[in-house]
């Protein structure tokens, strides 16, 4: 046997293995694979070719072809070899293999059609080149014109390469440039050993070595593993849409009987109320204020995470902002033994440009932090204003001796549901929401926060945001808005459509409204709102509920716009408080937003940028009190409705009664529509019935029911339909159940 065959058959073992490897694994499809795959096959097909030419020397004639083509072919492997390292040394260079997937996209380029023409030129003259056989016992080789300039070839390509790693290399990575530099330093004196002793044969070897180190160098990413990230990540974007989900449906859920409370108690405030009875007004109002700061916390991270949360920035009065704030600040402060010492810098211009809105928030969120985080001692709350041709730059600080925050925490504290100590602070309220939101607040104004504290001593938050400055004094910026007014006067004769399925939603809007000299009507559909739109009845506003069955409020927009010569300002009401809502609510053709619950603040604003001014009050429009009757309900109980639930809800037992009798009067349409709602496989309209259906049932005290009803609202919102085909029945069930006790009740 030839010395060189156990080397050559060892490289071709090595190579083979590399090669199943290879082209077993899944892989991405760019050029480093592709050339990749170019040079393993044909240096599987060298090896090959090579024992082929030794044992092809040893036993065939010069004159046989087989022997000539043999030699042609093994010296056309070396030229494809050398074209493909200087193609692929080329492409990772000029960085064409993170643009190109196609391997002939590349050999477009200009400076690969010189290679490719280049190629196809030596190509031609290595099959016309000639050369002649040597041999003399076990040493044998070829010589002659041919060999010399494969050769020749070589070397340049290899000059190439060094030239490239010279030139180019630093913008390759150390991983890329090893076989670069492997290829050179083995190259150069493989191919001068072996044009010294021809006899060596070891260039075939030097290749396949370079071949199987280089697989190590390419970057293979395990494709499934990516896969699975990748299917892990969808299931987490999943998760968290579905988290959103819910808690947009949490805050529906939440706003609408807080609505309630803070509508009626807003109008019981303005009551003449025995002291004791204003005070529990009061804390009622106040504690559903929390609870409301607790939703809108919630909903502001959901979205911040959605890259939803927009700075809105209005002209507004600087001072102004900062007394509001300490008013605030003071009231939290109730009986605490804290002083409150401020500093507001009277450089401060007055009037600026920005989202106040947000500044407030984010103020008040550290005060209030000062406020909760500090025992006794006291709070330094300091303004600080830099202006700088019309920029001014608002450096604030809020500084306490409270317990201070320790080192460690430092690094952690503005990220969401951080909270420290919680067994020391066990009785502090909070979220651990307050300091991210504030953060991402002052990130999207472009500003700065930083905090220093001392581990028992205190801490001292500092904001710096930029602000423009508005070249006007207060009270030109507040003729040009109604805002600051004290009060306002309507002009007599106005009227206002309520539009809303809730009777309850109903009743807190028209008792808001009752102290404006404003008539205000009801309808409980978006169809009855049409009709009395198509009835000519003219109206100066509109607000109109969104989520209300049959026909939803974007429903009856659409409709309300395509009757000829309505211009009425249409403003969208709901407690779908979710991230984007109002966005979507403008682009849908609303004039304005208001959310429940509603704020008297918001509803007067909205009142007095849609309606006209008047120099004239009228009296203020009583509301009608309803009559009270009774009747047994003993009947209804014992089946297990809860009428007193639903009564609390309503207000009288008379109101009940007449939502029960409504309740029953829609029954047959809605069961219908549910049938034909499944049969057309509309679950939207479904979803939407069903919320009816459970809003009704609660006032009704029909918690099964309402309990089922929402389950199928959940299931259509989420669009988990098996589940909702599932429940389908039992809701029915149950549905049917309760309007044959309501039917019997009633014929008593
Ligand atoms: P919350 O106050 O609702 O818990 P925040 O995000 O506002 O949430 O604050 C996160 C945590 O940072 C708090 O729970 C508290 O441990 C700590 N912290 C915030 N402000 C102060 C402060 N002024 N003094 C001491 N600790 C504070």
């Amino acid at each position: 046997m030839h010395f060189s065959i156990p080397l050559l058959l060892l490289s071709l073992a090595y190579t083979l293995l590399i090669a199943i490897l290879f082209f077993t694994k899944r892989k991405q499809k760019n050029i480093e694979n592709k050339i990749y795959a170019i040079l393993l096959v044909t240096t599987l097909i060298g090896i090959v070719l090579d024992i082929a030419g030794i044992y092809a020397h040893m036993y065939l004639s010069e004159s046989s072809i087989l022997r000539w083509m043999i030699v042609k072919f093994y010296l056309l492997f070396l030229l494809v070899f050398v074209f493909s390292i200087s193609i692929y040394i080329t492409s990772l260079v000029k960085k064409m293999d993170q643009f190109y997937t196609n391997l002939s996209q590349i050999l477009e380029k200009p400076v690969m059609k010189v290679f490719l023409g280049s190629f196809l030129l030596c190509v031609f003259l290595n099959f016309i080149l000639p050369f002649h056989y040597y041999r003399n016992g076990q040493e044998i080789y070829v010589y002659g014109a041919n060999c010399i300039f494969i050769y020749g070839i070589g070397f340049i390509h290899i000059l190439y390469w060094l030239l490239m790693i010279l030139l180019k290399g630093k913008y390759l990575s150390r991983k890329k440039m090893l076989p670069i530099i492997c290829f050179v330093l083995l190259g150069i004196p493989g191919v001068l050993i072996q044009l010294q002793n021809p006899t060596l044969l070891l260039v075939t070897t030097i290749i396949a070595f370079i071949v199987i180190f280089m697989y190590h160098t390419i970057e293979n990413p395990d494709l499934e593993m990516i896969e699975q990230l990748h299917i892990a990540k969808e299931q987490a974007e999943r998760a968290n849409h579905a988290k959103s989900d819910f808690l947009s449906n949490m805050s529906h859920e939440i706003r609408t009987p807080l609505n309630a409370i803070v509508g009626f108690s807003q109008a019981l405030l303005e009551e003449d109320l025995p002291t004791s009875a204003q005070e529990e007004v009061k804390d009622i109002l106040m504690s559903s204020n929390n609870l409301l700061e607790i939703v809108n916390g919630i909903l502001d991270i959901s979205k911040i995470e959605a890259n939803k949360l927009e700075i809105i920035n209005t002209e507004y009065d600087s001072f102004g902002l900062m007394k509001d704030i300490q008013s605030l600040i003071r009231a939290r402060m109730q009986d605490k033994p804290l002083e409150f010492h401020t500093s507001i810098d009277a450089s401060m211009p007055p009037v600026l440009y920005g989202d106040y809105l947000r500044i407030k928030q984010i103020l008040v969120n550290l005060l209030t932090n000062a406020v909760k985080y500090t025992k006794e001692g006291s709070i330094y709350f300091k303004v600080d204003a830099v202006v700088k041709g019309d920029l001014c730059r608002l450096i604030i600080s809020v500084e306490d001796t409270g317990i201070g925050i320790k080192k460690e925490n430092l690094a952690h504290l503005f990220e969401k549901f951080e909270r420290f100590e919680e067994e020391k602070n066990i009785t502090m309220e909070g979220t651990g929401l307050g300091l991210a939101i504030t953060k991402s607040l002052v990130d999207l104004m472009h500003g700065k926060i930083v905090v220093q504290s001392e581990y028992g001593k205190g801490s001292r938050f500092t904001v710096a945001i930029d602000q423009r400055v508005v070249p006007k004094s207060v009270k030109e910026l507040q003729s040009d808005s109604f805002e600051e007014e004290e009060s306002v006067s309507f002009k007599q004769g106005q009227s206002i459509l309520l539009v809303d399925d809730n009777p309850i939603n109903l009743k807190v809007a028209k008792r808001l409204l009752q102290d404006y000299p404003l008539s205000v009507e009801c309808v409980e559909s978006g169809q009855e709102c049409i009709d009395k739109i198509l009835e000519g009845n003219h109206y100066d506003l509109i607000f109109l509920d969104d989520m209300m069955p049959r026909m939803t409020g974007k429903q009856t927009l659409n409709n309300l716009k395509n009757i000829i010569g309505f211009q009425t300002p249409v403003i969208a009401l709901t407690a779908n408080a979710i991230v984007g809502m109002k966005e979507s609510y403008l682009q849908a053709g609303f004039q304005d937003y208001l959310a429940k619950p509603i704020e008297r603040k918001e509803l007067e604003h909205v009142l007095k940028k849609y309606l006209k001014i008047g120099t004239s009050q009228e009296e203020p429009i009583p509301i009608d009190t309803e009559p009270k009757t009774s009747k047994s309900v003993t009947y209804l109980e014992e089946c297990g409705i809860q009428v007193q639930k639903g009564i609390e809800l309503l207000g009288d037992l008379d109101t009940y009664l007449e939502t029960m009798e409504a309740f029953l009067e829609e029954t047959p349409k809605r069961l219908q529509e549910l049938e034909e709602y499944k049969k057309t496989n509309d679950f939207q309209n479904y979803t939407i019935l069903v919320h009816a259906i459970k809003s009704d049932a609660k006032y009704l005290g029909a918690l099964s029911l309402a309990d089922l009803a929402f389950k199928q609202e959940m299931a259509g919102k989420e669009n988990r339909l098996e589940d909702l085909q599932k429940g389908d029945s039992i809701f029915l069930q149950e549905f049917q159940k309760i309007i044959t006790i309501i039917k019997k009740f009633l014929e008593k």
